[in-house]
């Protein structure tokens, strides 16, 4: 079967690997229907992967096509999601929905054993507690959407809730990308009252302020921290949706959440120390957040996509074939492409 594989800094390829085969009673084997590229890939692709040759693509949807001999709450021929993270749904932290810290965590296409959802098929271990089935046709029109809730969506609405976003609120949303993106969604959904997205691309603006984003902040550093205070009153964003994972995005986030405000963290952090810790303190900010317990909102968020309520789908701005991955990196990290979809 092919797959991607990362071998260096900007060198991803397709390449024949061995078919995925039950390996534990547990286990499941889906043949991928839809896959994407995640912002969060295009850290190894630019600092280099975890390991040579690593496997990439943690999202999908698939149609399972092998279960181990202990699989009973998935059955063959079934469409699933597949969240990016594995968990087995009947640990202390699974029953406590943080799947994320299930005691059986691992993460797809982490460059271990893990195999990669940008591929013709993968092995699903603890099938039973990470796929979550749905009763769609392989080709529903929904399928861009669907795909979302396997991490971007997830990831998005996990923001808005570390952020505490409530009726009535002031929300600000850092980085513009399809996870900011899906905040803003998450924000709306929530009842936020004022949603400021912080960018500068035009079609990502654009789509911000069809998904519910109130005011566009297009300035840098400085000149966007007071932006933002002048468009709350001088005071801040009750909830801070911090959807990059940088120094500066975090200094950023603690600058314009408000005193007792929240600032939710959802960027995967590439700084070892929460900066301006001064302000979280003498500002009374909370900050949480971490990796999103996809797995957990589905059933909440679900009925919204199948219902029309919400469209995460349109962060999908391409889609490709397996052949088109090296490019769709490529275009991704060249902001060319918002976020590609992948139909092995
Ligand atoms: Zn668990």
């Amino acid at each position: 079967m092919r797959a991607t594989v990362m071998h260096n800094t900007g060198d991803v390829r397709i390449e024949n690997v061995p078919d995925s085969v039950i390996q534990k009673p547990t286990d499941a084997i889906i043949r991928v229907t839809r896959a994407c590229i995640c912002g969060s890939d295009l850290w190894p692709y630019n600092l280099g992967p975890a390991a040579g040759g690593q496997r990439m693509g943690h999202e999908a949807i698939g149609i399972v096509e092998e279960i181990g001999s202990d699989v009973h709450r998935v059955r063959k021929g079934q469409v699933v999601i597949m969240p990016f993270a594995n968990s087995d749904g009947t640990c202390m932290f699974c029953e406590e929905g943080l799947p994320t810290a299930c005691v059986h965590l691992n993460f797809f296409g982490n460059g271990g054993d893990m195999e990669g959802a940008q591929a013709e098929a993968l092995r699903i271990p603890n099938a039973d507690g990470t796929l979550y089935p749905l009763d769609v046709d392989a080709d529903d029109p929904l399928m861009p959407s669907l795909l979302t809730l396997s991490d971007v969506m997830g990831t998005g609405h996990h923001a808005a809730v570390a952020a505490r976003v409530a009726r009535g609120h002031t929300v600000a949303v850092v980085g513009d990308g399809a996870v900011g993106l899906c905040g803003v969604i998450a924000a709306k959904r929530l009842g936020a009252e004022q949603i400021i997205i912080m960018g500068r691309h035009a079609d990502r603006i654009a789509l911000a302020k069809e998904f519910g984003a109130t005011d566009v902040v297009s300035e840098r550093d400085d000149a966007a921290v007071q932006r933002i205070m002048e468009l709350t009153g001088g005071f801040g964003a009750h909830s801070v949706l911090e959807c990059v994972g940088t120094e500066q995005s975090i200094a950023t986030s603690m600058a314009i959440a408000r005193p007792g405000g929240a600032v939710g963290r959802v960027g995967v952090p590439h700084y070892q120390v929460v900066p301006t810790a001064d302000q979280m303190f003498f500002k009374n900010i909370s900050v949480a957040g971490g990796p999103a317990p996809s797995r957990a909102y589905i059933a909440e968020l679900l009925p919204d996509i199948m219902e029309g309520r919400i469209d995460p789908g349109r962060v999908f701005d391409r889609t490709v074939g397996l052949d088109g991955v090296p490019d769709g990196y490529r275009a991704m990290n060249a902001r060319e492409a918002l976020k590609v979809m992948v139909r092995p």
